[in-house]
């Protein structure tokens, strides 16, 4: 019995080991392969090839995340909860006094202008005037687009003046280079902008000039100085024609508390003008400032535009400046641009912009010798205060140290 017994124990535990053999075997074969080599972690990572942007880890999750977040995208929409998100009212900035601010802006002015007072006054040091010295001054100012006629007037006077002077000590130098260039600048004009509001009717401005030049920018800083001042302005939107202009000249208004008037997308700018300046006499404003498109196409197409926006402006009520911004930078072309404008609408005043940018300051008294015009403010520089009343005694000083 007790054989009988261990055959049938022999026979089951073989049993059991042969269908154990069956499964493993089975089982290896469902293994996937393995790797051919396995990766060398010391090896540097490879360069991404051309087109291919390299990868970093969680890139992945990165643009997961963006994608969903993507208003609009299905997923974004079951991710983010939509909160109905009152827009702030953009805060009101109280711009900088105007008072004063070519004096603090002067550092923009002597960095890229004093080259031109150091190098007269070097020239007028040499112990002897001789005719080349007396040329190389000429070429130092036309150089730096003073002008041939103010040029020429400049040598003669300050070779006269040296002539009389004999001896010459460097404050005695100086002193002279600066009476001379200030008696240039025609230090007599009125500088001041007219912005003064008559009988229920507000000052009105018309700011023209080529764009490009920095009209739109000169619109607003000017809002900006007449707020400053404890002026209200309403800003006419009426470049039509330069897509973004509308956009630009808004921001700088909310900036300051101004409205601005605008139309259509290339819409009538005359009756953009218009509405501005109804706008301002409705509202009691004290300045509307028209900024207006710059197209030199054709002189006829720009006097027909221009006198078109003047017309109706002046069927409301008086206007008071209008405003040539002429680029400093772009010298001799700046002063053909202005003869242009001159001859289609009578400019009252010269805004001259740009003129941290250039050692071309000269321009200052070219332009206003070919306009007979003053310079009223200048640019300098694409911050919103960065816009001065224009001092030819801060100028000068600028030019040549004090
Ligand atoms: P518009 O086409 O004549 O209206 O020109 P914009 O007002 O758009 O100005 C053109 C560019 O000139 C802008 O980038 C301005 O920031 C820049 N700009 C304007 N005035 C000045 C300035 O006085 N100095 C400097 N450096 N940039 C200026």
């Amino acid at each position: 019995m007790d054989t009988v017994i261990l055959a049938v124990v022999i026979a089951v535990v073989a049993l059991v080991a042969f269908a154990g053999l069956l499964v493993g075997g089975r089982r290896k074969k469902q293994l996937p392969p393995p790797p051919p080599s396995a990766p060398d972690i010391t090896a540097p990572p490879a360069e991404p090839k051309a087109g291919e942007e390299a990868e970093t880890p969680g890139d992945e999750e990165r643009r997961t995340t963006e994608e969903a977040d993507l208003p609009g995208s299905p997923t974004g929409a079951t991710l983010v909860e939509e909160v109905p998100v009152e827009p702030a009212a953009p805060a009101v900035e109280v711009p900088e006094p105007t008072a004063g601010r070519l004096v603090r802006l002067r550092a923009r002015l002597s960095r890229s202008q004093n080259a031109l007072g150091k190098g007269l006054l070097t020239l007028l040091s040499r112990e002897h005037l001789d005719e080349d010295t007396w040329e190389e001054i000429e070429d130092t100012l036309l150089t730096a687009d003073v002008g041939v006629q103010p040029t020429q007037e400049l040598v003669e006077r300050l070779r006269e003046r040296v002539r009389v002077l004999g001896t010459r000590t460097p404050e005695e130098l100086r002193n002279l280079l600066r009476e001379e260039l200030l008696q240039i600048l025609n230090p007599e004009f009125d500088r001041s902008v007219k912005t003064d509001a008559k009988e229920g009717t507000p000052g009105v401005v018309m700011v023209v000039g080529v764009n490009g030049t920095g009209k739109t920018t000169t619109t607003g800083k000017l809002a900006r100085v007449l707020v400053a001042d404890g002026r209200t302005v309403v800003l006419g939107a009426a470049d039509t024609f330069r897509a973004a202009a509308a956009d630009q000249l808004q921001t700088w208004g909310e900036r300051v508390g101004a409205h601005t008037v605008r139309g259509p997308e290339a819409g009538d700018p005359a009756s953009v003008a218009f509405d501005s300046v109804k706008e301002g006499i409705a509202t009691g404003a004290d300045v509307v400032l028209i900024d207006t498109a710059g197209r030199l196409h054709t002189k006829t197409g720009l006097m027909d535009e221009l006198g078109k926006v003047k017309r109706v402006v002046e069927k409301q009520a008086p206007l008071d400046e209008v405003l040539l911004v002429l680029d400093a930078t772009t010298g001799q072309n700046g002063l053909v641009q202005a003869r242009v404008f001159a001859e289609v609408v009578n400019i009252t005043g010269i805004v001259l912009t740009k003129l941290d940018g250039t050692a071309k300051g000269g321009i200052v008294i070219a332009v206003q010798r070919e306009l007979g015009v003053p310079v009223k403010l200048v640019g300098l520089g694409e911050g919103a205060d960065d816009l001065a009343p224009f001092e030819p005694q801060a100028f000068v000083d600028a030019l040549i140290g004090d």
